[in-house]
């Protein structure tokens, strides 16, 4: 079943067939292995741009960031300065918090305490602060420590979620006063959401601010800010590094992140993208990639085609002649065929000689079954072929059957072996007297046919007489001498089958035997 389907000619496997598969295959797998590489690279390539793009913008916020809290300290120092000299006056402190508040716009509030935390001056006068002791994280740690300070988130006295950035009021000799701080709303509109708010919000990208306890200071969703992160991969390396970037798991899927650690105050300014959104250009990429790739798997496939027949064509010509070995043009067809690399031509070459030593060895047998060994002359089966090809090309022909005369007797005197030397002369004889286009046959014992194309009856009987006359002249040493008789008869191809020239040939012989031996008689008819 298997089989018959193997070799039906939509299922045969040949070896071109196999080249094409096997081209087609690693055709098809370059391809398939060049798209997912490219994929590989592309994708690889849009991570690290955007991991590198986050960093940096992470860096270039946490810059801004830095220099605006710098320009804050700038100016609670200045106005440090000023409270210091006029401590004792309300109105100066006042003005002073006033000015804090709504010149520079960098505080939600502005406070300046007494070295006790009484509250002296506050703006906004909204807070109604004045003459109360401030008992809030900010306020004890700022008394406290008497040095410039960026506070940690806390609940303030107006009950805010809060940063405190403060700095202590010294004299001009060196004594305590107190402290002027100012306030900024984690979750309302403040200096540090507007600073960092209006930034890039596409595709689900966002940024949020860590202080250094993993606290959220900023974030998109407002109700998040204050809540303290749990210890992840991004918030522990960043206690390591100034900068830089990875991927993270967040709630929302892998993130790509880059980060930056704004450095008087701690907090880590981290820019997150979704992968996904990141990666989503990729389809659009690999379908450019597919476009540029195609055309050329498809002139590959082309050319490995027309390349596999180019390679298989001498190989499947040797082999359809291989199975013609019998057609006698089968060497001249094998000599045409291309075999332009190696193992073709070996082939190629091994084939001819092949077909050169069976056609040799045919021919050989095909003379030894037509050839009688002993004379060397054709046998019945020789004459036969022979008179096959003259009655196609409608030859006239003469024939002369002739036999010993008493041969017999010869066998009887001097033994068998003399006998066959006495055929081997006579076979000798014929052959002299032959010429180059007769055709000489040994058809029995001591019997022997000459067939004579394109000879006339006349010219026949002259032959045999002269065949004749030789063989009665002969001498065999030691044996006395013989004579032999014939038959001549005519053939032409109006006259039917050209064996019947045989037969007449025979009667003729018959008929000189009876009429006393040793004489040539023709036959008429
Ligand atoms: P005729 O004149 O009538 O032809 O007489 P003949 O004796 O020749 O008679 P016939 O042709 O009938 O006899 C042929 C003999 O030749 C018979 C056989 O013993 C002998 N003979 C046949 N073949 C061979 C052979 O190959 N070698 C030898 N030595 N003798 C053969
Ligand atoms: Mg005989
Ligand atoms: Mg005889």
């Amino acid at each position: 079943m298997l089989r018959s389907l193997l070799s039906s000619s939509l299922f045969r496997i040949d070896l071109r067939r196999l080249i094409l598969i096997l081209a087609v295959m690693s055709a098809f797998v370059t391809l398939a292995n060049s798209f997912y590489a490219s994929y590989r690279v592309q994708r690889q390539l849009l991570i690290d741009n955007t991991l590198e793009e986050n960093r940096v913008y992470a860096t270039k916020l946490a810059a801004s960031t830095e220099q605006f809290i710098k320009s804050m300290q700038k100016q609670l120092a200045y106005s440090a300065v000023i409270a210091a000299s006029h401590f004792d006056d309300p109105a100066v402190l006042q003005s002073e918090t006033a000015r804090l508040k709504y010149q520079t716009d960098s505080f939600n509030s502005v406070v300046i305490t007494n070295s006790q935390g009484k509250v002296l001056a506050t703006s906004p006068d909204s807070l109604q602060l004045v003459g109360h002791v401030l008992t809030t994280q900010g306020a004890l740690e700022a008394l406290k420590e008497r040095r410039p300070l960026i506070s940690k988130p806390y609940i303030s006295a107006a009950q805010n979620l809060v940063i405190v950035i403060s700095t202590p009021v010294f004299t001009a000799d060196g004594k305590y006063l107190g402290y002027i701080g100012g306030t900024i709303y984690l979750k309302q509109k403040s200096i540090l959401n507007e600073l960092l708010g209006e930034h890039f919000y596409r595709d689900g990208s966002y940024i949020t601010v860590l202080d250094e306890d993993r606290r959220i200071l900023y974030h998109r969703d407002p109700n998040r800010i204050g809540e303290v992160m749990p210890p992840r991969p991004m918030t522990e390396v960043v206690k390591t590094a100034t900068n830089g970037s990875l991927m993270v798991e967040g709630a929302a899927g892998e993130m790509l992140a880059g980060y930056a650690v704004v450095p008087s105050s701690g907090w880590d300014i981290v820019t997150l993208r979704p992968t996904d959104a990141t990666l989503k250009p990729l389809d659009g990429l690999m379908v450019k990639v597919l476009k540029h790739l195609t055309p050329l798997a498809v002139l590959t496939l082309i050319f490995v085609w027309l390349f596999s027949r180019l390679i298989a064509r001498p190989l499947w010509l040797l082999a359809r002649n291989a199975n013609e070995m019998d057609n006698p043009d089968v060497s001249l067809n094998i000599r045409d065929i291309p075999s332009w690399y190696f193992e073709s031509n070996q082939l190629k070459r091994a084939l001819l000689i092949g077909i050169s030593l069976l056609q040799k060895k045919i021919g050989k047998l095909k003379f030894e079954a037509q050839t009688d060994p002993m004379t060397g002359l054709f046998n019945r089966r020789g004459l036969a072929m022979t008179l096959e090809s003259v009655a196609q090309v409608r030859q006239q022909f003469s024939v002369i059957a002739l036999d010993i005369d008493d041969f017999k007797s010869i066998n009887d005197s001097y033994g068998h072996d003399v006998g066959d030397e006495v055929i081997k002369s006579m076979a000798e004889q014929i052959r002299h007297n032959a010429r180059e286009t007769d055709i000489l046959c040994r058809v029995g014992g001591e019997e022997f046919l000459v067939l004579l194309p394109r000879t006339a009856l006349a010219e026949a009987e002259m032959i045999a007489e002269r065949l004749r006359e030789n063989v009665e002249s002969l001498v065999l040493p030691g044996i006395r001498p013989i004579t032999i008789s014939l038959g001549v008869a005519h053939w032409h191809y109006l006259q039917g089958e050209p064996d019947t020239s045989l037969k007449r040939a025979d009667e003729a012989l018959y008929k000189a035997k009876q009429d006393g031996r040793n004489r040539v008689v023709v036959s008429l008819e």
